[in-house]
């Protein structure tokens, strides 16, 4: 019964503020690793093969955040690990923890996100959002807050198989679980508020008043409001963008996670080439300004 508590708070607990809080500039110092393996849940992020029999998984785990794991002999034994250890599934696991790759003793599906799977357009989404968590995370830090919104973001996916919408709040919501977030309501360089001209874009991927920033991209009003609403709700499916706020958004957020993965990421052609950046047809139950 704990993992489906944990499915039905996925969307409504996504700003619980008693939640672990990640500072980027903290590092992960190792501590002392239990001798036993541990019952965890996790997404699986990514997965590739390894020699003949073997797996190399990343995982995203509720208990330790992001860890690498060994899976020995997942291609041969059907029994301790079946068809768990693909991207995207939501996984319970047997893991004993090591430094560097921990060990997979056996995982059992939850749920594969079988709709997801079924539209060229969710698994895109579905990828990039896998390739987010695995390239902003550290390793072996727990981010209880950032485990419930992917969970709520797969969720919501099976449902409608990706818009750009859902994907700005995902994207906004990840930023601010992880400390990047820019910000939205104060100019970054003299910190007064942004007025009715809005915000420019910079090239560090922060945002700045009018008076302070000469050039750059303007990012208006109504979309640094829409983006707050983002915030505020936290629920996929409440906050819609015009097609010019969209343009805007996209300057500023792809710029912003750009910075922070520190590469271009893979996900990101796919994306495109699924052509699911075109905008999907959403019932709209509440418009933000
Ligand atoms: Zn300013």
């Amino acid at each position: 019964m704990q993992d489906m508590n944990v499915c039905a708070d996925s969307a409504s607990h996504i700003d619980d503020s008693a939640a672990l809080t990640y500072s980027p500039a903290r590092t992960y110092r190792s501590r002392t690793l239990p001798m036993h393996p541990e019952k965890l849940q996790a997404f699986v992020l990514s997965a590739s093969n390894y020699g003949e029999n073997d797996r190399i998984v990343s995982l995203f785990t509720l208990e330790h955040g992001r860890i690498s794991g060994f899976a020995r002999a997942a291609r041969s034994s059907r029994k301790r690990f079946g068809p768990a250890l693909e991207p995207f599934a939501r996984i319970n696991l047997q893991l004993l923890r090591k430094e560097g790759f921990s060990s997979l003793r056996q995982a059992d599906i939850i749920t594969l996100h079988p709709a997801i799977r079924g539209s060229l357009s969710a698994i895109a989404h579905a990828l990039y959002a896998c390739e987010l968590i695995e390239s902003l995370t550290p390793e072996a830090h727990p981010l209880p807050r950032l485990y419930r919104l992917l969970a709520s973001y797969l969720e919501r996916l099976e449902v409608v198989p990706g818009n750009q919408d859902d994907r700005r709040l995902f994207e906004i919501n990840l930023l601010n679980i992880l400390g990047y977030r820019p910000s939205l309501e104060h100019c970054s360089r003299c910190g007064s508020v942004y007025g009715d001209r809005g915000a420019r874009l910079q090239s560090d991927g922060d945002l700045a008043c009018h008076s302070c920033a000469k050039n750059g991209r303007t990012v208006t009003t109504t979309a640094l409001h829409g983006l707050r609403a983002c915030l505020g709700t936290g629920r996929f499916g409440l906050v819609t963008f015009t097609d010019d706020e969209h343009v805007q958004i996209a300057g500023l957020l792809d710029e912003t996670l750009t910075l922070h993965a520190g590469r271009k990421l893979k996900s990101l052609d796919f994306l495109r080439q699924s052509g699911s950046l075109h905008r999907a047809a959403v019932p709209l139950t509440f418009r933000h300004s």
